[in-house]
């Protein structure tokens, strides 16, 4: 069953909405303008309930099968936002806002989920309920978070979720997918060293934040390379190191800033720990002092097995045989629709975006061609998880 012919023949449509919200970006939790414009068109398709101002600034739309909704209720996810990065692709229909582009394609999910709900809300093919979810400030804001406080789950009695993004470097009309862990927890610290500065050429006078900084930076590899055990994936990366602004100075004070990446709450855990106590122990070995403030980011994207399993025969469905990876090494960037995993069942899956820019690049573009594969796979997952009784 390769892709709905008459997703096909809304490719032309979908791609237009894509790409005027790729024209307007907008970040975070100001995705007023994009919202509106979802809002309106799950509107003119006819959907049976839009709600706006879930989460701030999500949209949740409801469609009930030919039953008139009863039975289970299937959750799809897109997120809206954009990121804080001045677009370099040249295109007709590039950002109109300096500073601000669809540098993750975020345009490209919106629009595919849009063009499954008109495809949905037209054929109805389906029973129980399919609900559309449209969340801002997955770039690092926790819109999705948001969206669950704000009751996402029980208002509308949610069974499961799939979510899905493009991947630039795989093929367009072909999926990866992974059980368990498919995207990383992103944590985030800062340490300020106190020490005592004073002339450079004084050094036994002072007590050098910068040495012991670097002891520190040091000392954090051995997280992963004597903590953590061998077959488990933890990234312990200082990104910020700032100290002094004179050649024959030492500082009063130097900070540390940078992020651990990893795939399981007890190693997640352990790097924390570990931080906390090589960052206090070194400091006072050298008669300094840290001040550490460790920031929680979203938690580990963890797919269900079952649900994965389903995701990937459907996708495998559409993309045809040997075009479904369903053993994708796992990514160690973080994704918010790991709370929404957290709360249902679910599967979160990958579809190619061909040869593209990386995402987050101010070359990336999403791959409009792709549009046809990701709306069938929206409309399949419903119509074979929600099949019409006999
Ligand atoms: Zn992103
Ligand atoms: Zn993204």
């Amino acid at each position: 069953m390769p892709i709905v012919n008459r997703l096909a023949d809304l490719t032309d449509e979908i791609t237009a909405w894509r790409r005027d919200i790729h024209e307007n970006p907008e970040i975070l939790y100001e995705t007023v303008r994009t919202a509106g414009k979802v809002a309106e068109l799950l509107q003119s398709f006819g959907v049976d309930e839009i709600t706006t101002g879930i989460g701030e600034t999500g949209v949740v739309g409801v469609i009930r099968g030919r039953n008139g909704g009863a039975g289970k209720t299937i959750g799809l996810r897109a997120d809206m936002d954009a990121l804080p990065i001045a677009e370099t692709t040249g295109k007709t229909y590039a950002s109109k806002t300096p500073g601000k582009m669809h540098a993750c394609g975020h345009d490209g999910h919106t629009a595919m989920l849009l063009g499954a709900a008109k495809y949905l809300a037209e054929t109805r093919n389906f029973d129980g309920t399919v609900v559309v979810i449209f969340q801002p400030a997955e770039e690092g804001g926790a819109g999705a978070k948001a969206m669950i406080d704000d009751g996402l789950m029980t208002r509308w009695p949610i069974d499961e979720v799939y979510g899905m993004h493009n991947y630039p470097g795989l093929p367009v009309g072909e999926f990866a997918i992974c059980k368990g862990p498919i995207m990383a927890a992103t944590d985030e610290f800062k340490i300020k060293i106190g020490g005592k500065g004073g002339h450079a050429a004084k050094p036994h006078n002072t007590i050098d934040p910068i040495v012991v900084g670097a002891q520190m930076v040091n000392a954090f590899q051995t997280i992963a390379s004597r903590n953590a055990n061998p077959l488990d994936s933890v990234v312990v990366s200082v990104t910020i190191f700032e100290a002094g602004n004179a050649f024959n100075v030492i500082p009063q004070s130097a900070v540390l800033r940078g992020t651990i990446r990893t795939l399981n709450p007890t190693v997640r855990h352990m790097a924390e720990e570990r931080l906390y106590a090589i960052a206090r122990l070194t400091a006072e070995t050298f008669g300094a002092t840290a001040d550490i403030s460790f920031r929680r980011g979203y938690p580990v994207t963890e797919n269900h097995a079952e649900q994965t399993d389903f995701a990937a025969d459907v996708a495998e469905g559409i993309a045809g045989a040997g075009k479904v990876d369903r053993n994708v090494e796992p990514m160690m960037g973080g994704e918010d629709f790991s709370y929404m995993l957290e709360a249902r069942p679910g599967a979160f899956i990958f579809s190619g975006n061909g040869d593209s820019a990386g995402l987050h690049h101010p070359d990336y573009d999403f791959n409009d061609e792709a549009i046809p594969y990701g709306c069938s796979y929206w409309v399949k997952l419903v119509e074979t998880a929600l099949p019409v009784a006999a």
